[in-house]
């Protein structure tokens, strides 16, 4: 039997561990090859007060978060495309003419392109198209993955394209209860003001929920090496937490059509 891969494609060091680091993990220690693709070096997020970094060091500081995330992960690969992050919706790094999303969709898609013919991945996950939280950065990546994926489909023999492509996902009632109840315990948060109305996705668009409790510690581990970061688990009340570190969600794109529960892992069928 030879090796599958998975290639997940991502915006930021860390939507890789945050979104769908459970996946990755379970993946490769089941003997598949994951390879991990992201836009940026996080350039624009924030520097929490444990570390030791400044503006100018934070592109590094991330970087090595990323790779040591990756190693933690059993990621074979992690690579960078090197475009700078734009920032959160309407800041003004969004009009750096060097952020990610001023960058041409064509361009991008041929570098998301170019790993895919040397990886070869079997499967292809990036984030949903609403990017999580409608972070625009998140948007453009998961556009241009799937640009790129559909565009191979269309040039290769079909045995050597990537067979499968996924968004991974949060049910909206999994992400409203989390965000309910961490507002509740902490009524000055600015999480307060989020539209509640747009985290996720529907619940009824995930086709494919996977359990991985057997890699919550080691997904924990990952999550601790993006220590710059504010990890999405600092605020969460453990049973929220755990709920989020041991079942992952997926909508699949191709092959259509989906129905939920007419597989039971990325790699069905490969
Ligand atoms: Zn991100």
């Amino acid at each position: 039997m030879t090796q599958k891969t998975l290639l997940c494609v991502v915006a930021h060091p860390d939507d890789e561990t945050f979104g769908a680091g459970g996946t990755l993990i379970h993946a490769a220690s089941g003997g598949a090859k994951v390879v991990t693709v992201c836009a940026t070096r996080g350039e624009a997020g924030e520097i929490m007060e444990r570390v030791n970094a400044t503006p100018e060091t934070l592109p590094a500081v991330r970087e090595s978060e990323y790779r040591k995330a990756g190693q933690i992960m059993g990621v074979s690969e992690s690579i960078l495309l090197g475009y700078r992050d734009s920032g959160m919706a309407g800041t003004p790094e969004n009009d750096d003419p060097n952020a990610f999303i001023q960058q041409s969709e064509e361009q991008v898609v041929n570098d998301i392109i170019e790993v895919m013919e040397r990886v070869k991945p079997d499967v292809v996950l990036t984030m949903d198209a609403g990017g999580g939280y409608g972070h625009p950065d998140h948007i453009f990546a998961s556009k241009c993955a799937l640009a790129a994926f559909e565009q191979l489909r269309d040039d290769y023999s079909h045995d050597r394209a990537p067979k499968k492509f996924y968004y991974f996902a949060f049910p909206r009632s999994r992400m409203q209860e989390a965000w309910e109840r961490m507002a509740a315990e902490d009524p000055d948060s600015p999480m307060g003001q989020v539209d509640v109305e747009t985290l996720g996705v529907p619940d009824e668009e995930i086709t494919l929920s996977v359990a991985i409790p057997q890699h919550e510690d080691q997904l924990r581990e990952a999550f601790g090496a993006h220590l710059s970061q504010q990890s999405p688990l600092d605020r969460m009340p453990d049973d929220i937490a755990r709920g989020f570190l041991t079942e992952e969600h997926y909508i699949r794109v191709y092959p259509t059509p989906a129905v939920q529960g007419d597989e039971t892992g990325l790699f069905d069928g490969i």
